[in-house]
């Protein structure tokens, strides 16, 4: 275990800027563009933001793109963004004019989050606007254009030679597009927790959702009543821990959706911000036991402007206190089999 982490190093990374907050769909639109600026003026007004390294969005390219999603899909999106017209899949993501570099952006932001963690430049890494985990390798679904959470695994996996791969995704919605493209690779271990499919988009994700062929029993599924609280969090996440340390992941992906918290508008989970700070802190040291410290968060939705302004913000506070108090985030080991 490295010891060589000091309170000097900027541990944790957060992206900011108007390229990345430019991903939504104007604004009115509950996944609309001023969903960024939400969450970093609370960063502000907490004092928590001198205590990250912000980091500028970055466009990513084609190539890096095609690492998950189709050509055929990609060059869609292009000509659609040059238009700005119609829908990219059935009805829940319009195209805008410019839609392809915002979600290039995102793509590109979170490419550059894995180059930091994979470097040792940073411990840990936030993207507000991204975690678009319902988009398909060939098609846009629900407000997701690129599957950022995909091109992540495909290029840890490609680039950096990264096998075991933790997926865990709080958002109140079910991963269906991470699910889906990964489901019979044993390596990618999803644990997902969600409102229960029969009362919400997209109305996967039920437990019995474990993995294909080989990899079965990789994936765990935790569909939750509509009105579940904390206590259902706190529970369930018990089993999410057991599913990761059996893992032992070389890197921790964590999808933190602030669209469970209670008084979401497209939801009906009741959770508060202490489930997603809960889940930060345990991921973080996960991360320190397993994988070298590399935990990668991802925003996801969240359509509430003070629900993910105060649940990112204490995702991010439990990432900075797991970064910089060693003794502490040290102090309690985690079984070391
Ligand atoms: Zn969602």
């Amino acid at each position: 275990m490295s010891t060589d982490q000091t309170n000097s190093i900027p541990s944790v990374c957060v992206t900011v800027g108007d390229g990345l907050a430019a991903y939504g769909f104007g604004h009115g639109h509950p996944f609309g563009p001023d969903r960024l600026w939400a969450f970093w003026n609370r960063m502000q007004a907490e004092g928590l933001a001198d205590q990250v390294s912000v980091v500028a969005p970055h466009i990513a390219d084609v190539s890096e793109i095609e690492r998950f999603h189709t050509g055929d899909y990609v060059a869609r999106v292009r000509a659609q963004s040059q238009t700005g017209a119609g829908y990219l899949d059935a009805g829940d993501t319009p195209a805008f004019k410019g839609i392809f570099e915002a979600a290039a952006t995102v793509v590109g932001s979170v490419l550059d989050a894995v180059d930091a963690l994979m470097s040792g430049t940073c411990r840990r890494a936030f993207v507000p606007i991204a975690g678009l985990h319902h988009a398909r390798r060939d098609a846009a679904a629900g407000f997701c254009v690129f599957n950022d959470c995909g091109v992540a695994i495909e290029t840890l996996r490609a680039v950096y030679g990264i096998r075991r791969i933790a997926y865990v995704d709080i958002d109140a919605h079910h991963g269906d597009g991470v699910y889906y493209a990964f489901a019979d690779d044993p390596d990618v271990v999803i644990a997902d927790i969600h409102e229960d499919g029969r009362y919400l988009y997209p109305g996967t994700g039920g437990a019995e959702e474990a993995g294909e062929g080989p990899a079965q029993g990789s994936k765990l599924n935790i569909p939750a009543p509509p009105h579940a609280d904390d206590t259902f969090f706190f529970s369930a996440w018990e089993q999410v821990e057991d599913v990761v340390k059996a893992a032992r992941p070389e890197c921790i992906l964590l999808q933190c959706g602030a669209d469970s918290i209670a008084g979401d508008p497209l939801t009906h989970l009741r959770f508060t911000p202490a489930a997603h700070a809960h889940a930060a802190a345990r991921l973080c040291q996960l991360a320190d036991t397993y994988s070298a410290g590399r935990l990668l968060v991802l925003g996801g939705g969240g359509y509430n402007r003070d629900n993910l302004a105060r649940a990112w913000t204490a995702v991010v506070a439990a990432m900075i206190a797991s970064s910089t108090s060693l003794p502490s985030a040290f102090a309690v080991p985690l079984d070391q089999h």
